[in-house]
């Protein structure tokens, strides 16, 4: 490492170096050369001057700071000019070297100025105190000496110490700012330094003159009278330091005061302004208005809302502004804010812009504390809502209309159904119609010409309705084809059956699609209050019957729903709610229809068949109810009720007759319960609960169900094959399943509709159906099952075509479970025969 490098001098230019080590490297030799000298003295005198620097060094570290000024001084100097007294400059040297050690040990941790200060300070001393032994001696050589002469030599040499002392310092700091040296400039500046050093060569003279003809050493004689100095000067300053504190911390609590205050009074001036301001160039409208209701203040955005100058505001009623229609409910809002029953409001409301339109806005208003004389005012704001307003206006527009034709929709119409209702119930002597319209052979424009064009027909259709129908009447587009009309009329139902009449003509009239002439009718579904309806369903569902039975008679008819659909109506009613008592009463029992194994003759299962025993109707069939109970959601408990019933039966026969094989139970499924997603569940705990294997079940469904449902009817039917439950496929041949369809469904038993079996003898192929669906089983490796079987020709015929099984009057009917124990009975002896027969053959 460089010696640079442990003195850190960095930031020295080369000339500051340079200078740093000359005056160093004198310093140094001035001082060795001092040390040599005064080790050449008497031992006294070494010690004086030991003493002495001694002196000037503890003096260097109890500095006194003069208040007000930056720097501290010593008084050290008072020693140093007294060794140069009495022991000349060599003396000197070294105790201005020792002093400046301690000062700048003590200010500093840079070696620089450690080692520089005392190189420094006894290289000035050693060239001033040279200079005043020399002429203090010649002067004592020529005679001219007295006390005066010595006093003026130690001022000036003094004053020369001070000189150089801070010329070679300051030197040293301005060479490393690199700035030129103005030797006047540095002495200027520390002019109040030289007092001090005068002050120090005075007192050494002194003390020099008091003490030199003492026995003791001036040295030691003033030790305590400077320290008395110092401590003096110290308590002194202190003192003084101490009231100016006391002072500026007065002056500056008065200060702190003031500014206090008048940053009080700029916060209110500002909070002032900062309301003004905010009120002025808010983006929301604001008035102040009073509490009568006249605009004191408004601001830009609220003329910008309502298309006018703030100044055209200013002393007008605010209710000029709001639309007649708002004014009272806002007017009862202000007042009950002025009289103290709210302390804020909020309303919507419209007002009037420039341009004669209507602005909606979100009005806020709460009390306002304003400068005299106006203290109490109320404070608006106001919002622009319209686009909001809009958004949703049109949004209820298009809940309450149809997207295709821009009708109003069912929602819509059920509504005003729900009015007229009210109205009539009122004002019975009112009377109203409801029609329903149904497009006949719609679908099939549908499906020849695509879904655009069965659009523009709807389209079309249902501009020429509205424009036949009176303003009066309501059209609304239901759905798909369907549209209803709502009469409002004293002679409603008159009125109605004369737009029906007409309709007719109206649809007649082709329609162009894709160049094709189409003309359409409608079945018209009618009805009318005269029901005395009181729910807009009771009406809707009469038209509704009505259209249908028009549906089922010739195109283009309308039926007035009467009496007699009435009577319709009311038994599917009755049949509903008996059906619920039916289902939870226990009035539903099974009856069961063996299924032979046609070739043996022997029962290979059955099938549970529902059967209701009505208290009073009797025996109710399941034709009657099950789609009843399908379209009411009973066919759920219903079902559930006749999977477990069935399961119960087959497990108690077999366990009743241990010894007859085992016999399988066929339960009828319908499509609403095989897609409950619980259903495999309840399967398999009908299974469990009746403890029978889960192969002895087959579920039958229809081939509609699986067409229609089969996304989520799929996942259901492989559970329950891999569970080994047998699924079947009932009434095959007269739904639309496809035999491709029929190869990848996980299916075990196809049921050949009776239909097919009755055709067999009857009709001139009705064997070679059966032949040809038997066939198709056949390669697709499944169970057949003839249903219907009432003859021995068609017995027979099955028997020859290979049909494996088959259920029919001819074979038994369906029978309570009583009935059927001679079954299993049968099939126990049967069973036991044969093992002794193949015993005894053993
Ligand atoms: P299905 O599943 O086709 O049942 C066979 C129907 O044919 C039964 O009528 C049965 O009594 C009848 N039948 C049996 N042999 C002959 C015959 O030789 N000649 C004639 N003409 N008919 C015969 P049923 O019991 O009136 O049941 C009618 C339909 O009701 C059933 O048709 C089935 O689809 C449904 N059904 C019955 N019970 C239930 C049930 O518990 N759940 C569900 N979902 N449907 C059921
Ligand atoms: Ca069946
Ligand atoms: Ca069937």
């Amino acid at each position: 490492m460089t010696g640079a490098g442990i003195l850190r001098m960095d930031d020295y230019t080369t000339k500051a170096k340079a200078y740093w080590w000359v005056t160093a490297l004198l310093g140094l030799a001035a001082l060795i050369w001092a040390v040599g000298t005064v080790a050449r003295m008497e031992p006294s005198a070494i010690i004086q001057v030991m003493l002495g620097s001694m002196f000037a060094a503890i003096t260097g570290l109890f500095p006194v700071r003069i208040p007000g000024a930056k720097t501290s001084v010593s008084v050290a100097e008072v020693f140093i000019f007294l060794l140069l007294l009495d022991f000349g400059p060599d003396a000197a040297v070294i105790a201005a070297a020792a002093e400046a050690t301690v000062i700048s040990w003590r200010t500093s941790e840079r070696w620089t100025s450690r080692l520089g200060s005392p190189a420094m300070a006894a290289l000035a001393m050693f060239i001033c105190g040279s200079v005043f032994a020399q002429t203090y001696g010649q002067l004592q050589a020529i005679g001219i000496f007295g006390a005066g002469l010595k006093f003026s030599l130690l001022l000036a040499l003094a004053l020369g110490y001070f000189c150089a002392g801070t010329l070679m310092t300051t030197a040293l700091i301005t060479l490393k700012r690199g700035e030129p040296i103005a030797p006047l400039a540095i002495l200027r500046e520390h002019a109040w330094l030289a007092l001090v050093y005068a002050g120090s060569g005075s007192i050494a003279g002194m003390l020099h003159t008091s003490f030199g003809g003492f026995e003791v050493s001036v040295i030691s004689a003033a030790a305590p009278i400077i320290a008395a100095l110092l401590a003096m000067l110290h308590v002194y300053f202190r003192h003084a330091e101490a009231e100016a504190a006391i002072q500026s911390e007065r002056i500056r609590a008065a200060e702190m005061a003031a500014a206090e205050s008048a940053r009080h009074l700029a916060e209110l001036r500002e909070s002032e302004d900062r309301f003004q301001s905010a009120f002025t160039h808010a983006a929301v409208g604001m008035t102040l208005v009073s509490t009568e209701g006249a605009i004191v203040q408004a601001n830009a955005a609220m003329g910008r809302l309502l298309g006018r100058t703030v100044d055209e505001f200013i002393g007008t009623d605010l209710m000029q502004w709001i639309n007649p229609e708002d004014q009272e409910s806002l007017r009862t809002q202000m007042r009950s804010l002025v009289v103290g029953n709210e302390s804020t409001f909020s309303a919507e409301l419209r007002c009037r812009h420039n341009q004669g339109i209507d602005v909606w806005v979100s009005m806020n208003g709460s009390f306002f504390q304003a400068k005299p004389p106006l203290s109490r005012c109320l404070i608006l704001q106001l919002q622009d809502i319209t686009a909001r307003r809009r958004a949703e206006s049109r949004l209820q527009y298009i809940a309450y209309h149809d997207g295709l034709t821009d009708l109003p929709n069912r929602t819509h119409f059920v509504e005003q159904v729900t009015r007229v209702i009210a109205v009539v119930r009122r004002h019975p002597e009112r009377r109203f119609a409801v029609l329903i319209l149904d497009f006949d052979r719609f679908k099939l424009v549908n499906d020849s010409l695509g879904h655009s064009a069965g659009d523009l027909l709807l389209v079309e259709l249902a501009r020429r309705l509205q424009g036949y129908l009176r303003p009066s009447d309501l059209l609304a587009r239901l759905g798909g084809d369907e549209f209803a009309i709502l009469v409002e009329d004293i002679n409603a139902d008159l009125e109605a059956v004369r737009i029906a009449g007409r309709i007719k003509d109206v649809l007649a009239e082709p329609v162009y699609l894709k160049g094709v002439a189409v003309s359409t009718s409608a079945s018209i579904g009618i009805t009318t209050s005269t029901f005395g309806y009181d729910a807009p369903e009771q009406v809707m569902r009469d038209a509704d019957t009505a259209m249908y039975r028009a549906k089922s008679q010739a195109q283009g008819a309308y039926v007035v729903f009467d009496s007699a659909l009435h009577a319709d109506v009311t038994a599917r009613l009755w049949l509903e709610n008996e059906l619920r008592r039916a289902v939870s009463t226990g009035q539903i029992q099974f009856h069961y229809q063996p299924i032979y194994e046609l070739k043996s003759h022997r029962v290979t299962g059955f099938e549970a068949l529902a059967r209701w025993t009505h208290p009073e109707r009797g025996i109710i069939p399941p034709d009657k109810f099950i789609r009843v109970a399908e379209e009411t959601g009973l066919i759920i408990p219903l079902g559930t009720w006749a999977l477990e019933t069935a399961c119960r039966q087959l497990g108690l026969w077999q366990t009743t007759y241990p010894d007859a094989p085992l016999m399988s139970m066929h339960v009828n499924v319908s499509g609403v319960q095989l897609v409950q997603p619980d259903f495999p569940v309840r399967v398999k705990q009908a299974i469990r609960i009746a403890n029978i294997q889960p192969s002895q079940l087959a579920i039958e469904l229809t081939e509609s169900v699986l067409v229609e449902k089969l996304a989520i009817a799929l996942p259901h039917l492989e559970t329950l094959r891999a569970l080994g439950v047998k699924i079947s496929i009932d009434d095959f041949g007269t739904g639309y399943s496809s035999f491709s369809m029929l190869g990848k469904l996980p299916i075990h038993v196809i049921k050949i509709d009776g239909s097919f079996v009755a055709g067999i003898g009857r009709d001139a192929n009705g064997e070679a159906i059966v032949a040809g669906i038997l066939a198709l089983g056949k390669t697709l490796d499944k169970t057949m099952v003839a249903e219907g079987i009432e003859t021995e020709a068609q017995l027979q015929c099955l028997k020859d075509l290979d049909c494996e099984r088959g259920q029919g009057y001819l074979l038994a009917r369906p029978a309570p479970p009583e009935a059927l124990d001679g079954i299993f009975r049968d099939a126990s002896v049967i069973a036991n025969a044969e093992s002794d027969v193949t015993a005894r053959a053993a």
